[in-house]
């Protein structure tokens, strides 16, 4: 759980819920622990500069090359985007994802909306999604693959191979799905490790 800013504690909550054993990373000590990463919503802005001075920006990028499956909302997903829109001056991303997305494309805190999204990759039972001045998907690239939409088609759920990026709020809506989801690329990729490395004799 990346835990520089945003709202960590809510999908700290949820991911020990679901059975996961929670690190707070602030540093590339605690960053070396950890088997995957939560990117949390809050302000992508500010978890960029932290993740920069806090000296964890290319270690991120490193395991992110490297297969740590990553689960990115809201901000989390701006800071795992190959291309921001409406960035500010000299705004660094993480990358990893294939997408183009747009900062507060949805206006302001005070036009934050509940939204039931279809999502077939995660079960028939649709998304209730919250969205918090959160970005959008501009347009996703060969690699990533779109999960859902809003009905006027605008893309808020990629995934690329071990990552997730979402626009909205799993964590206010209890819904779980995202985060299962997440685990169950760290429970693969810790079995394909397992597999790799010969058990001690
Ligand atoms: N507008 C924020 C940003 O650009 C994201 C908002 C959120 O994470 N709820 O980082």
């Amino acid at each position: 759980m990346l835990a520089l800013q945003g709202d960590v504690r809510e999908h700290a909550a949820l991911l020990a819920q679901l059975g996961a054993d929670v690190v707070a990373v602030r540093r590339p000590e605690e960053l070396a622990t950890v088997s995957g990463l939560v990117i949390p919503g809050g302000e992508s802005t500010v978890i960029d500069k932290l993740s920069r001075t806090f000296g964890l920006q290319q270690p991120i990028r490193h395991e992110i090359r490297a297969g740590m499956p990553v689960l990115g909302t809201c901000a989390g997903l701006i800071m795992l985007a190959d291309t921001v829109l409406d960035a500010i001056d000299g705004q660094q991303t993480f990358g990893g994802l294939d997408v183009v997305v747009r900062r507060n494309a949805f206006g302001r805190q005070t036009e934050s909306f509940e939204a039931e999204l279809d999502m077939p990759a995660l079960g028939a039972e649709p998304v209730r999604a919250a969205f918090i001045r959160g970005p959008v998907v501009e347009s996703v690239g060969a690699a990533a693959t779109p999960l859902g939409a809003l009905e006027d088609g605008r893309i808020v759920a990629v995934e690329q191979g071990h990552l997730i990026g979402i626009s909205f709020h799993p964590e206010i809506s209890g819904e779980t799905r995202f985060h299962r989801r997440f685990l169950d690329h760290v429970e693969a990729r810790l079995s394909e490790r397992t597999l790799l490395v010969p058990a001690a004799r």
